[in-house]
């Protein structure tokens, strides 16, 4: 019912809203516009200016560390700052208490910002040391530096704020989180229950090495996350075992099934699982047990594909073992799509802005941390990659659910170097530069280009149908999105619950207090870098 509720009010509400208030302003676009170049200049430096509240959200959630469908601290965090500065914040959306839309301004264009949140398990580390220190032994930590995001989104956001109020410049501005796109189980819900019918341009932000952007297909895949359980029938292991049927048995020869049929598949796709529950003790036949799989492919198509026979290898596993199976779908993604006009015009943003000015500590970690992972210490990047058309064969890799959104609205992802290059990802060693001031210095300059952008798309409404001649003629001419998820599922927000209550009330102790330290690192008493561990 709430999800109806609040399907409504996304489809009726805003769009009333923004047809009664677009005729109004044209003069103050037309006005604005002649002055672009200087309104750029402005807004890169009141994001340069606004560089504190940037490191303290950065600090501040890495701090949390919070895991997919859990980041509570984090949504409760970046949502009051929104609302402190006069945005309206709808919680609790597509059924996931975590989620949120915040908007602010009236009328067209509405322009979406969006960036993942979620932590990834055992990723706890100390930022600013060159090798492995877990803050708490095993707990989550921002292995990919997700902590980062909202922050550019935020401090391009208020700095567009000041300026559309002052020029009086119609449009809206909607930020909005990545629940658990470590799972890749959030985005597609919140496109299915239409929280992006009345946007314009979705301009996304993920943490990177460089600062790049691209259109097209980008390398990596899409895929659908589900876990097959199976259930039999308990005895006693050595008593009886013949009364038993064993669940455990079915996954095992599901996995079985599915590692001889690898060999067989397209050399682009990528597939892999855990085994979530293989029973309680050795001697209870398991009768129930599950094995979650990610299934992921270059296109949707062939993701279908072979999501069909993975339950095929599921049904074949009951008939071998007496057992029954069900599935539910945890996550998926399509394969992303980026707008090419956006992209474009994001580029010439980049190229004015340009990668930041990292100092000889940056570049010590950086080369200090590569060091430890056993690759080559070329330290940071000091070159912008080539804005380059798509390739013509995109190679496989990992998804993001971005892409969902980007089959709905003409979207791209804007990457910005808050990381150091060539780590392992999803990976202690990604967060070590997470709360220093390679994150701070990258995410800044990411925000220099998100407002940059957003201002292009402000005062050169010409972009925006541009771009969506290109979402309608070229990207969706022939593929047509049909999400793989039904109007039944849901998201799994039970997920991480367990983990998160037993770590908890450990990470509490060591969540930034910005009133005390004027950064994390000075919290934890670490001395950047620190390249090598003390001797004791
Ligand atoms: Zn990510």
């Amino acid at each position: 019912m709430r999800r109806t509720a609040l399907l409504v009010c996304s489809l009726l509400t805003i769009p009333q809203l923004a047809l009664a208030q677009t005729a109004a302003e044209p003069s103050a676009v037309a006005a604005s516009a002649d002055r672009l170049p200087s309104l750029k200049q402005e807004i890169a430096a009141s994001v340069e200016a606004n560089g504190k509240l940037t490191q303290e959200m950065i600090d501040m959630i890495f701090s949390f560390g919070e895991l997919a469908f859990q980041e509570v601290e984090t949504s409760r965090y970046v949502t009051e700052i929104l609302e402190k500065n006069g945005f309206a914040v709808e919680r609790g959306i597509s059924g996931m208490p975590t989620a949120w839309i915040a908007r602010w301004g009236t009328g067209k264009p509405v322009i979406a910002f969006g960036s993942d949140i979620d932590g990834i398990p055992k990723a706890s580390q100390k930022p600013g040391v060159a090798y492995h220190e877990p803050m708490i032994e095993g707990a989550p930590g921002h292995g990919e530096g997700h902590n980062s995001g909202q922050a550019v989104n935020v401090t391009a956001a208020l700095a567009l704020k000041t300026i559309m109020e002052r020029e009086k410049l119609p449009g809206t501005l909607v930020l909005w989180p990545g629940v658990a796109e470590e799972l890749l189980a959030g985005k597609a819900y919140m496109v299915r229950d239409g929280h992006f019918k009345d946007v314009d341009a979705v301009l996304f932000t993920h943490v990177g090495d460089n600062l790049d952007v691209t259109w097209g297909q980008p390398n990596g895949t899409g895929m659908i996350s589900v876990e097959y359980t199976f259930k039999g029938e308990s005895a006693h292991s050595a008593a009886r075992p013949w009364r038993g049927r064993s669940a455990l048995d079915a996954v095992e020869l599901m996995n079985i099934g599915w590692n001889f049929r690898r060999e067989h598949l397209e050399p682009e796709q990528r597939s892999h699982y855990v085994i979530k529950n293989g029973g309680d003790q050795p001697n209870v036949v398991p009768s129930l047990a599950s094995v979650w799989y990610f299934i992921r492919e270059m296109d949707a198509a062939d993701i279908e594909k072979n999501f069909g026979i993975a339950n095929k290898m599921a049904e074949a596993a009951t008939m071998m073992t007496d057992t029954t199976v069900s599935r539910r779908i945890i996550g998926s993604a399509w394969p992303r799509h980026f707008n090419k006009v956006i992209a474009e015009t994001m580029s010439e943003n980049i190229t004015a802005v340009g990668l930041p000015k990292w100092s000889e500590d940056d570049q010590a970690l950086a080369k200090g941390t590569q060091r430890t992972v056993k690759v080559k210490d070329k330290g940071l990047a000091t070159e912008l990659e080539k804005f380059k058309p798509p390739a013509e064969k995109p190679e496989s890799g990992g998804s993001d659910d971005i892409g969902d959104i980007s089959w709905a609205v003409p979207t791209v992802t804007l990457r910005y170097p808050s990381n150091i290059p060539d780590l392992p990802g999803h990976h202690w060693a990604n967060a070590i530069s997470m709360a220093t001031p390679i994150a701070h210095k990258g995410a800044t300059a990411g925000a220099k280009v998100m407002a940059m952008t957003t201002l292009d798309l402000l005062l050169r409404p010409e972009l925006i149908t541009q771009a969506w001649t290109y979402y309608k003629d070229v990207q969706t001419k022939e593929v047509k999105y049909k999400p793989f998820i039904s109007t039944d599922d849901k998201p799994a927000t039970y997920i991480n619950a367990d983990v998160m209550a037993q770590y908890r009330p450990e990470m509490k102790k060591f969540y930034y207090n910005p009133a005390l330290y004027p950064n994390y690192l000075d919290q934890l008493g670490i001395k950047y870098p620190t390249l090598e561990k003390a001797a004791n």
